[in-house]
This record gives structure tokens, C-alpha cells and sequence, in this order.
């Protein structure tokens, strides 16, 4: 389902030696990258390996034995499967919170660069890092100190961020500053919610800032006294019908006939509210003027329409 959204790349927590032999299962039915997570236990992290794990994120710090990191790193130098570095801040070691005075974005830099030297000296490169915090200000930072220091590529994200609204707005302006700031190369949206809607916030930030392009952006807008339909209803139906189209055509559901086409005038198809009617423009140009009670089905169908021109020149 995440896949069919447009998830590249799923991550699964490994809680014991039947769910690390379960990858090889489950990577038969995907088609995008599997990223085996793993806390502690050495032994789950090599039989994520071998059992055809793309990648595997550990936290070195809470790997259990001496000998634990070396052999994951050896089996993983062997089948060239990647390693994350993922560092929370919740979970940093004594010491760095006594010398920074608490989960500093310095002390996540110094935990995430102290493991990649440990790594490295085992002859291993093929690595990402991560730090996350739920802290929106201490991620953005931590992110800026690291990418000044390593060339790795950082998997970005604020993790922890609450339900489905607030961490959209978390997500959206953690991910975002740091994308702005030209870093990043993985993003992770996290929410207490259907995992679906990380992927689909995730495509919003990506598009909000066009980086990538993927299925209809909807223009709809906010409504005020020149509204004489139910707009709401109608943007919400027009969102939850076009949803599995692909390709990236702007769609405006606009409230009057005064403005609406004028405002939308970007968008590839739009239709506008009127008293008891509506019209639908295409381009910013009067397409046809449709009664209110079969708006929706035929905005769908000229939805649809642009949708299947779309890279055909007009
Ligand atoms: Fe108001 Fe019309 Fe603008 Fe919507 S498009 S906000 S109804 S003026």
C-alpha cells in the first residue's frame, strides 16, 4: 500500500530471529528498498543481512558485545548491504549528556561522528546518518553541524512528532528548513497516525518545495462571502476521487465565479462556485457552466480527462 503511494524505501523493526528471517519473504512482495531496524542484539542485525535486508539502521552505542559491531559490519561489507547511523536524542550515552549538559544537537553530532570513526576504522563506507529529535529547533541544528563535518549522505526527519496535525506542521517545517538549506537525502515524515499519510505529507513537503512532483496538487480556496457553495465538501470529494491519479496536474476548486478562475488561473483544471452552479475552466479559460447538483461528477470527468493529456501537447 505504502509502495503504491509512493514510499521508496520502508523500514521495519526486528524484534527477534523469526521477524529477521521474515525479510526474505517479505522483500518477494516489494519492490523498493528494505531497511531492517535494529536495537541490542547483534545476532538480528546479521540475520536481517543474510536474509536480504538492503540496509540495516543501528545505533551502535546500544549494540550488545564487543565483537557485535565488527561482525555486523563485516557481514555487511561482504553482501554490501548499507548501515545507518541513527542517533536520537533520547537515547545518547551518559557521558555526552554530562560534557553537553543534556541531548545537545553538539552531543548528537559528536555521538553520530564518534560511531562513523568506529566504523571507518573497520574499513566500512557505505554508510548513512541520522539524528533525530523531537525537537524541531535541536534537529535543524544538529543537521547544519553535521553536514559541515561529514559527507555522508543524512537521512532527515523529526521523529516523535505527535498525531496526524501537529506533526504534519512539525514534519512540514523541520524537514523543509533543512531541505532549504541544500541538506538531506532521505526524508522521513514520523506520525502517531496510518503510516499512509507519512507518505503523503512527505510528497506535500516535497512538492511545497519542488523537489518532486507526484499525483494532483489541489488548489482550494479558503472561502469567504462570495461563497455560495459548500466548498468544503466539494474540495474534500474532488481530493478523495482524484487521489489515485499519477500525474502531477493542478487541480482549484474555488468558491465564485469573481475571483476562483482569475486565482486559479495556474491550475490545468479548476471549477468555480456560483448560485445554484458552477463553471468549469480549463487553463483559466471558460470551459462549460454545469448545474450544482452534477458538479462533481463532471469536474471528475474533466479531471480525469487533463489528467490522460497530460505530456501531450495541447
Ligand atoms: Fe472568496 Fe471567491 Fe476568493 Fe474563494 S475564490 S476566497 S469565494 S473571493
Amino acid at each position: 500500500e505504502l509502495e503504491e503511494l509512493g514510499c521508496e524505501a520502508i523500514r521495519v523493526a526486528v524484534l527477534d530471529l523469526e521477524a529477521a528471517k521474515a525479510i526474505g519473504e517479505i522483500k518477494k512482495g516489494i519492490h523498493i528498498p528494505l531497511i531492517a531496524d535494529i536495537h541490542f542484539d547483534p545476532a538480528l542485525a546479521l540475520e536481517s543481512i543474510r536474509s536480504g535486508a538492503d540496509g540495516i539502521r543501528i545505533n551502535p552505542g546500544n549494540i550488545r558485545g564487543k565483537e557485535g559491531l565488527r561482525e555486523i559490519v563485516e557481514l555487511a561489507k561482504g553482501r554490501g548491504t548499507a548501515i545507518r547511523i541513527g542517533v536520537n536524542s533520547g537515547s545518547l550515552g551518559r557521558e555526552l549528556l554530562k560534557k553537553y549538559s543534556g541531548p545537545t544537537p553538539e552531543a548528537m553530532v559528536e555521538s553520530a561522528l564518534s560511531f562513523v570513526k568506529k566504523v571507518e576504522e573497520m574499513g566500512f563506507f557505505n554508510l548513512k546518518i541520522s539524528l533525530k529529535s523531537s525537537n524541531v529547533l535541536d534537529t535543524i541544528r544538529a543537521y547544519e553541524l553535521i553536514s559541515e563535518r561529514t559527507d555522508y549522505p543524512l537521512h532527515i526527519g523529526i521523529t516523535e512528532t505527535g498525531t496526524l496535525l501537529p506533526g504534519t506542521v512539525k514534519s512540514a517545517v523541520g524537514i523543509s528548513s533543512i531541505l532549504m538549506k541544500g541538506i538531506g537525502d532521505t526524508i522521513r515524515v514520523s506520525l502517531c497516525s496510518d503510516p499512509k499519510y507519512e507518505i503523503i505529507v512527505a510528497y506535500e513537503i516535497l512538492r511545497s518545495l519542488e523537489i518532486r512532483k507526484r499525483g494532483p496538487e489541489l488548489i482550494a480556496c479558503p472561502t469567504c462571502g462570495r461563497c455560495e457553495i459548500d466548498l468544503q465538501w466539494l474540495a474534500q470529494e474532488v481530493e478523495k476521487r482524484i487521489s489515485d491519479i499519477k500525474v502531477p496536474i493542478k487541480v482549484a476548486v474555488m468558491g465564485c465565479v469573481v475571483n476562483g478562475p482569475g486565482e486559479a488561473k495556474e491550475a490545468d483544471i479548476g471549477v468555480a462556485g456560483g448560485r445554484g452552479s458552477g463553471i468549469i475552466f480549463k487553463r483559466g479559460r471558460l470551459l462549460k457552466k454545469v448545474v450544482e447538483t452534477r458538479l462533481l461528477e463532471e469536474f471528475i470527468d474533466e479531471v480525469r480527462k487533463t489528467a490522460s493529456e497530460y505530456g501531450k501537447s495541447s
